[in-house]
C-alpha cells in the first residue's frame, strides 16, 4: 500500500508566488514522524552497509528485481493511478528482496522506484519519500526476522544467499509467507499513522475486504517469484507477464472504483447514485413494491465551515455519512448528492418505514459530536421523504418531491423530516442546543 502521488494542486502554489514546499504546509506530528522515518532509514542503511558481505550473485539478483519492478511501475504510469491510499503489486518484487538477498537490499530495493517516480510524475515530493521509506523499513524488519529464523551462518544483519535453500521446503514457505505478511502489516500500519497524521484523517474506505485480498494476492506472488528466482534467475522472465496482467486489472478496478465513489466520504458519487437509484425505483414500479428516496441536508453547514475552518468541515461530512451509511441497511443506497446533501433509497420501504429510517438517520446524526479543542461539536439534519407512487413514479420525480419537503423541514425550523405536502409532519427536536453546536437559533416561532 501506499499514498500515491496526487499530482499538486494549482492553489499549492499560485502562479507569481513564491514556492513554499508541501511538506511544510502539513502538521508539526506529521513532519516530525516523515523525519524520524527518513532518519531511521537512512541510520539502518549506514549501519547495514558495513556489515553486510556484497556478492555478485547479490548484486545482479538485485538489479534483476528493480528492472521487473520499474518495468512493472511503467506499465501502471500508462493507465494512471488513482489518488488518494491506492495498492500496487510492487510487492511481488520488494518480497523477493527480502528474503533471497541480505537485509541492506530491502532498504535500497524501493528508492530506484522513488527516482523514477520523481523524474516522470510531477508529485508531492514528501510522499513519495515517505513511500520509499516506509518500504524499505518494512522489508528490512520483515527481512531480519526471516534471516534470523535461519539457523545457522544466515542469521543477523548481513545474511546471505544460502537462505535460498529454506525456501525449498514446505514449512520454509511458510515462515516465508509469515515474514512477508509482518513487511504488509508493518508497512500498512506506517501508512495508517501517516494517514491519522494528515489534515483530512485518511481516505474513508482504507481497509476493507477488498484490500485484504490484494495484500494477500501480494504475498502469494511475491513468495511465488522468490521461489522461481532462487530456482534461477532467468525465471524472473516467466514472472514478469502474469504480474504485470494482476498489476493492471488491479489498477483498472481501483480506477473503477475511484469512478464511481465521492472521495471525501467514500460514499457513491451522485451520478454512479443515481443510475442504480433510477434502475431499483422502475424494478419497484415493475413488482408493485414500495420503494422511498431521502435527501438528507446538514443544517447550517456555512457555519460550521466559518466557525471552525473547511477542514473540520469535511470531517463533519464524514462524520455524518459513516453516522448515517451505520444506520441503513445492506440493501439501502446511500450516496452523496453534492456539497452537505445526502441521498437514500430504501427499497422495499413504505411511507411509515421511511419516516421511521429519516428519523433514526436525524437522531442518530443529532447525537453525534465530533471534538475541536476538546469542545464538543453537535450538528443537525433536515431530511426530505418521498415515496414511490404517492409522491413520485420515477427518480426525478421522487427526488423532485423530496426536494420540497426538504425545503418544508429548512422553512419550518430545521432539524425536521418533512414529507412533499399534506399538514407538515414535523418530528420532534432534540432539546435545546447543547455546548458549541451550531444551531439554528432564529426559527424558534416555527417549533411545534
Ligand atoms: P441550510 O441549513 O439552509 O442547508 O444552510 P447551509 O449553510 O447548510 O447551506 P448553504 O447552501 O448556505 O451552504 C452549504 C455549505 O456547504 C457551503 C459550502 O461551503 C459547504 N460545502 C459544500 N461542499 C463542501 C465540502 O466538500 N466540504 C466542506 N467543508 N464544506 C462544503
Ligand atoms: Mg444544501
Ligand atoms: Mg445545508
Amino acid at each position: 500500500m501506499s499514498i500515491s502521488e496526487k499530482p499538486m494542486a494549482p492553489e499549492e502554489n499560485p502562479p507569481g508566488q513564491r514556492r513554499s514546499w508541501p511538506v511544510f504546509q502539513q502538521p508539526r506530528g506529521l513532519i516530525v514522524y516523515l523525519v524520524l522515518l527518513v532518519v531511521a532509514a537512512l541510520f539502518l542503511i549506514g549501519v547495514t552497509v558495513a556489515q553486510t558481505a556484497i556478492t555478485t550473485f547479490d548484486l545482479v539478483l538485485f538489479v534483476a528485481l528493480v528492472l521487473c519492478a520499474l518495468v512493472c511501475l511503467e506499465a501502471i504510469r500508462r493507465i494512471g493511478v488513482p489518488e488518494g491510499l491506492s495498492r500496487d503489486l510492487l510487492g511481488a518484487w520488494w518480497l523477493p528482496a527480502m528474503l533471497l538477498l541480505p537485509p541492506l537490499y530491502s532498504l535500497l530495493i524501493p528508492i530506484p522506484v522513488f527516482l523514477l517516480q520523481r523524474r516522470k510524475r510531477p508529485a508531492i515530493l514528501h510522499r513519495q519519500v515517505f513511500n520509499t521509506a516506509s518500504v524499505g523499513v518494512s522489508g528490512f524488519v520483515a527481512s531480519l526476522l526471516w534471516h534470523g529464523a535461519q539457523a545457522g551462518p544466515v542469521a543477523g544483519l548481513g545474511g546471505s544467499s544460502t537462505a535460498h535453500s529454506t525456501l525449498a521446503s514446505v514449512n520454509g514457505v511458510f515462515l516465508a509467507l509469515l515474514c512477508c505478511a509482518v513487511f504488509t502489516l508493518f508497512n500498512t500500519g506506517l501508512v495508517f499513522l501517516a494517514a491519522r497524521l494528515s489534515p483530512d484523517g485518511g481516505t474513508p474506505s482504507m481497509w476493507d475486504r477488498e484490500a485484504f485480498l490484494v495484500d494477500c494476492v501480494e504475498l502469494c506472488v511475491g513468495v511465488t517469484v522468490a521461489i522461481l528466482a532462487q530456482l534461477s534467475l532467468f525465471l524472473l522472465v516467466i514472472a514478469v507477464p502474469p504480474v504485470l496482467l494482476l498489476q493492471r486489472s488491479l489498477v483498472y478496478q481501483q480506477l473503477q472504483t475511484a469512478a464511481r465513489t465521492d472521495p471525501k466520504t467514500g460514499l457513491l458519487n451522485a451520478p454512479t447514485w443515481e443510475r442504480e437509484a433510477a434502475s431499483q425505483i422502475a424494478r419497484a414500479r415493475e413488482s408493485r413494491g414500495p420503494a422511498a428516496v431521502l435527501i438528507v441536508d446538514i443544517d447550517r453547514f456555512k457555519r460550521v465551515n466559518d466557525t471552525y475552518g473547511h477542514l473540520f468541515g469535511d470531517q463533519v461530512l464524514l462524520g455524518v455519512a459513516t453516522t448515517i451509511s451505520q444506520q441503513l441497511r445492506e440493501s439501502d443506497l446511500l450516496g452523496r448528492f453534492g456539497g452537505e446533501e445526502f441521498v437514500v433509497l430504501l427499497p422495499g420501504s413504505d411511507i411509515t418505514e421511511a419516516w421511521q429510517a429519516a428519523e433514526r438517520l436525524r437522531s442518530q446524526v443529532g447525537r453525534m459530536e465530533i471534538a475541536v479543542d476538546e469542545v464538543p461539536v453537535s450538528i443537525t439534519i433536515s431530511i426530505g421523504v418521498a415515496v414511490v407512487g404517492d409522491h413520485g413514479d420515477d427518480l426525478v420525480e421522487l427526488l423532485t418531491a423530496a426536494d420540497l419537503a426538504l425545503y418544508r423541514a429548512k422553512e419550518t425550523g430545521r432539524d425536521r423530516v418533512c414529507l412533499p405536502v399534506g399538514r407538515p409532519e414535523v418530528s420532534s427536536r432534540i432539546p435545546g442546543p447543547r455546548a458549541g453546536g451550531i444551531h439554528d437559533g432564529g426559527d424558534a416561532e416555527n417549533r411545534p
